[in-house]
């Protein structure tokens, strides 16, 4: 349904169709619009999906991320160690709920935080860590786990680029007390917004429904389904972070997708590999050796000696017609952050400022990532033979 070959080629293009747009308007044509049976059997479906044992959806990642710091009751005089080589919302929730983040540089290779970079900066008032698998590349919470649990500390995964990644042979969303998953278009699947907080416990899954929803004793669908009369209690000061039945509906087509999607972007990221050439210099992500990535992003470092810098080469691309991104941000070096004391971070600034995420979506034809591969190659000087 959607317009491939000549035009522009985008960085990212969700995979929706026709199923997805006749479940939002069955979902619609129910009535019931606003959270209710279909966001409920999203939760099962997403749970079973990753090993879960719950699933609670929410509006965003970010929410999903914010309400798992307020479950742990992180808060003023805390600190939270995140990646600063994130996408900002994973800085900002530390935030919201009055807390520090102190930045902690990221493996050069992976881009992702380790047990050495994590370790450095833990202090006596760090509370949490948030460990990002970034851009769907898993990072290893286990290991980084086994140099927080002797301190009290905390781990949250922001899954946000994760669904569909495995760790250790098991997927992404079911090793830690707390892993948020994003449905964002750019993500790899889709709700519009969205978002869904994984966990294995279950006190943690009941204050996560109650504070999705204005701290509410019962939520809105019960309280209509119930054929007694039942009057809600505010137990706590919550918020408004629920996910609609709409956007539900087509996450349930989505998540039916997942399993092809993954494989076809882990066998577009395996063609990107055989078809660039190595005298590019290029260092492309690739799987970490305890884990599968879902390749989310799909990011190439450029090397020292790269005939273009990394806005000339995005600029090269741009002029055939070829959308490609700077490379993951790094918080600490955005006015947002500005100010805020923090250890080195080489490998942080190295990527950021060195690497772009190259087009990679479900429906991308070989075609036009061989017109990727060709615009590199002449970027690098290498003539095709
Ligand atoms: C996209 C993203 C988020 C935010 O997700 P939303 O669902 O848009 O709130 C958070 N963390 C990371 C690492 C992300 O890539």
């Amino acid at each position: 349904m959607t317009v491939a070959g000549t035009g522009t080629i985008p960085v990212m293009r969700p995979w929706l169709g026709a199923e997805e747009a006749e479940a939002a308007a069955a979902a619609v044509a129910s009535g019931w619009v606003a959270q209710g049976p279909r966001v409920a059997e999203l939760e099962r479906a997403v749970s079973t999906a990753v090993g879960a044992a719950e699933g609670v959806a929410v509006s965003s990642c970010t929410t999903g991320l914010h309400l798992a710091l307020v479950v742990l009751g992180v808060g003023p005089g805390d600190e939270v160690v995140v990646p600063s080589l994130s996408f900002i919302a994973t800085a900002n929730v530390v935030r919201y709920v009055g807390a520090t983040p102190v930045f902690a540089d990221v493996d050069r290779a992976s881009g992702n935080l380790t047990p050495g970079t994590v370790e450095a900066v833990i202090t006596p008032l760090t509370r949490a860590v948030v460990v990002v698998h970034q851009g769907g590349v898993p990072a290893d919470v286990d290991a980084i786990r086994g140099v927080c649990a002797s301190r009290g500390v905390e781990i949250v995964e922001d899954a946000a680029c994760a669904i569909g990644a495995e760790l250790h042979g098991r997927p992404i969303g079911a090793h830690s007390d707390l892993v948020v998953f994003s449905f964002h278009p750019r993500k790899v699947i889709t709700t519009g917004e969205g978002g869904m907080v994984m966990t294995r416990r279950p006190d943690h899954a009941a204050r996560l429904r109650r504070l999705r929803e204005h701290g509410m004793s019962i939520s809105a669908a019960e309280r209509h389904s119930s054929a007694r009369v039942v009057l809600e209690e505010y137990l706590e000061v919550g918020f408004n972070y629920r996910m609609t039945d709409i956007q539900a509906a087509v996450g349930l087509v989505q998540l039916r997708r997942l399993v092809d999607i993954v494989a076809r972007r882990r066998s577009l990221a395996a063609r990107y590999r055989e078809r660039l050439d190595d005298r590019t210099g290029l260092v492309l992500v690739d799987d970490p050796p305890f884990g599968r990535a879902n390749f989310q992003s799909f990011w190439a470092l450029l090397p020292d000696a790269f005939p273009l810098t990394r806005d000339g080469l995005l600029q090269h691309l741009l002029d055939r017609g070829i959308s490609a991104r700077r490379g993951i941000m790094a918080s600490h070096l955005e006015p947002a952050y500005a100010g805020e004391p923090h250890v080195p971070l080489p490998a942080t600034e190295r990527i950021t400022a060195c690497s772009v995420i190259l087009p990679l979506f479900h429906e991308m034809t070989g075609e036009e990532q061989d017109r990727v591969v060709a615009a590199l190659h002449e970027a690098a000087g290498i003539r095709e033979s």
